[in-house]
């Protein structure tokens, strides 16, 4: 049995006289254990989707099944489901503890069980040690895995999470990435996941429903989506991104390493990982750099033979095979100054830092 089912799934809003069809008749069914996101530009109608999941907002036709019940006119505190906001709304004069225990307090569950759920969900987002403090004592991950840890503890069936990241910079919001996957390997159970973030999307999902003006557009996995976009809307979002993949080969301190081929090699920022995982590395063309020697240091390098150079104005764009024959787009800038770098033919090595993939 599918965790949610969505059937014909529609909603009109009425604004100021007008009706709005935020979603269009979406059918889609998302499988027990998935991480499922849902993938478009603002407006698309992914919040309003996640709202009518979790039971905040009534279809305007259609019908919603969780785990094989239909829902559709069930209200939100009687459904299976939990939902995360980008603003974390989190209590201000409760401390750690009790903004987890909070739920749990409410529906009078033991002292003592109490006691060991949030301890135990605590230590699975990183903050044993963090119990007493104020929600403005925490940095915004912090805070983040705090509202995540408070709807985990209700041990819902499926997690919604709407944009959880979106107020986060970007190098916590990679590290957050992967926190996210690790949590949801941990706890085992179904995440949807917004996000209007493309990277994002393709790094973390099992599968991912591409919307556009209420619609699904494609409903695939990451490798499919980025290989085969189905509509010429997709091929656009998704934009020029190169897509890798490989095994966790080695982890030291907050770096881990996957091993390309023989000799390349793509360092990893964040903890999270495991060895032997299987992981997708996204890196955009304008991030790689093309050198002729292997560099050292703590930088991803992988070697390949320059397949194409394509004159751009401003830039050139260059297709790179890498030794298993995956092909990699690079972004170079032309500044007047600089000898052409890399010619059709040549063996060069890619790099680019970690925190770029
Ligand atoms: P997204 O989350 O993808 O940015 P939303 O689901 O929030 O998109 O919105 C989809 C469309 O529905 C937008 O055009 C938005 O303005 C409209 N909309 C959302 N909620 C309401 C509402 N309560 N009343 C009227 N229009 C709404
Ligand atoms: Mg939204």
């Amino acid at each position: 049995v599918p965790a949610i089912e969505l059937e014909g799934v529609r909603k009109d809003f009425v604004s100021r006289g007008e009706v709005v069809r935020a979603v269009k008749g979406i059918s889609l069914s998302i499988a027990e254990g998935e991480f499922f996101s849902l993938l478009g530009p603002s407006g698309c109608g992914k919040t309003t989707t996640m709202r009518m999941i979790a039971g905040f907002e009534e279809p305007t036709s259609g019908t919603i099944r969780l785990h094989g019940m239909d829902v559709t006119d069930v209200p939100p505190n009687r459904r299976d489901v939990n939902m995360v906001f980008q603003s974390y709304a989190l209590f201000p004069h409760m401390n750690v503890w009790e903004n987890v225990a909070f739920g749990l307090k409410r529906k009078k569950v033991p002292e003592p069980e109490i006691r060991r759920r949030v301890g135990e969900m605590l230590e699975i987002v990183g903050l044993t040690g963090r119990e007493r403090s104020r929600p403005r004592e925490l940095s915004g991950g912090q805070q983040q895995r705090v509202a995540l840890a408070r709807a985990l503890v209700n041990r819902p069936r499926a997690l919604l999470l709407d944009e959880p990241l979106g107020a986060l910079d970007l190098k916590l919001r990679q590290q957050m990435q992967l926190e996210l996957k690790r949590i949801q390997r941990e706890v085992g159970i179904t995440f949807v996941y917004v996000t209007h973030d493309q990277s994002e999307a393709l790094t973390m999902s099992d599968r991912i429903a591409v919307m556009n003006d209420g619609a699904v557009e494609q409903l695939a996995d990451p490798r499919e989506i980025y290989e085969r976009p189905a509509t010429a809307f997709v091929a656009s979002f998704i934009g020029t991104s190169n897509l890798l993949s490989g095994q966790i080969s080695a982890i030291s301190g907050d770096v881990a390493t996957v091993r390309l081929g023989d000799r390349g090699r793509v360092l990893l920022n964040g903890g999270g990982h495991r060895l032997g995982e299987s992981v997708q590395i996204t890196v955009r063309p304008e991030k790689i750099r093309i050198l002729q020697g292997e560099p050292e240091g703590d930088v991803s390098a992988v070697p390949g033979v320059v397949s194409e150079v394509v004159y751009l104005g401003t830039y050139n764009s260059y297709a790179v095979t890498l030794d298993g024959g995956a092909e990699v787009t690079v972004f170079e800038q032309n500044a007047h100054d600089s000898t052409s770098t890399a010619e059709r033919g040549d063996s060069v090595w890619l790099s680019w830092q970690p925190h770029h993939s």
